[in-house]
């Protein structure tokens, strides 16, 4: 097959070229030969080689079907089971128990791919991920920073995130236009902060973040009693903002049992 794939914006298609960048990743990543890994939308190959190299097999899942044929073509059905389709409708817990998940992501899907793979945390070792700077940011954000929001709480309920390296637009073939950077993301062992019911949390932190600058008394005034800030002990003055994962849980709980979320 010939090198000369054009890229596919629709796709967020910007391929790894640069070989310092791309050992850095895999050093990152760190794979062991026996690892159940899967690479979501490997492209061309520039981190399925040196993972192959570490690894006995790896499964991957690519969309564009030229680039499909290029990976049937180019690596032995034993060692690289090619998962055709979309990453975001994928099971990835069909895999395995422990799996290890890697990709530098398409980025106009990297939100949603975010929240798909969370649901499958309990069969997940870690994964590591390239995604726009901007985003890596507001995932690993603190509380009453500008970044911090829905993402930030959503994920750090599931997750321990870090922020590795950043990766600048030239080591990128189309480059972007924006910085990236690497972001390794480990299911807790146990939740700090467990939600009785977790799409209650999810509704809640979605509410309160709707609206930035409004007091929570405001965005969640459809989920929470005045009685109920009083009994959380909570100002309902501030700003979503201002509550950290343990306090959407605490609220999230305390309407769990007094069951006051009847109404959305
Ligand atoms: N891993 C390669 C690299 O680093 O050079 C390619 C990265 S490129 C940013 C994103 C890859 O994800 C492309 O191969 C693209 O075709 C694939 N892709 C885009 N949307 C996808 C989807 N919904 N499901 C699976 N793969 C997808």
């Amino acid at each position: 097959m010939t090198d000369s794939h054009i890229a596919r914006k629709r796709f967020g298609q910007n391929f790894l070229s640069d070989p310092n960048i791309i050992r850095k990743i895999v050093e990152a990543i760190r794979p062991r030969p026996d690892d159940v890994m899967v690479e979501i939308g490997p492209g061309l190959g520039a981190m399925t080689d040196p993972l192959l190299a570490a690894l006995k097999h790896l499964h991957v899942v690519e969309i564009d079907r030229d680039l499909i044929a290029r990976l049937h073509h180019n690596y032995p059905a034993e060692r690289l089971t090619v998962h055709e389709g979309d990453a975001l409708k994928f099971d990835f817990g069909s895999l395995g128990e422990k799996i290890r998940v890697v990709g530098n992501l398409p980025y106009n899907i990297s939100t949603p791919l975010l929240f798909h793979l969370a649901a499958f945390a309990d069969q997940v070792e870690d994964m590591h991920f390239m995604l726009q700077k901007e985003v890596v940011e507001r995932m690993v954000a603190e509380p009453s920073s500008p970044e911090y929001g829905r993402l930030s709480v959503m994920l750090q309920y599931r997750f321990a995130m870090a922020k590795l390296f950043i990766v600048p637009p030239g080591a990128f073939r189309p480059a972007p236009k924006v910085d990236s950077a690497i972001v390794r993301m480990a299911p807790h062992a146990e939740l700090p902060y467990p939600a009785k019911d977790e799409a209650l949390l999810g509704r809640i932190v979605t509410a309160a973040f709707s609206q930035r600058r409004k007091t929570l008394r405001n965005t969640l005034r459809d989920f929470v009693a005045p009685e109920d800030w009083e009994a959380l002990g909570m100002d309902a003055g501030l700003r979503a903002e201002a509550l950290g994962v343990s306090e959407f849980v605490a609220i999230a709980n305390r309407l769990a049992d007094t069951l006051h979320h009847a109404k959305p």
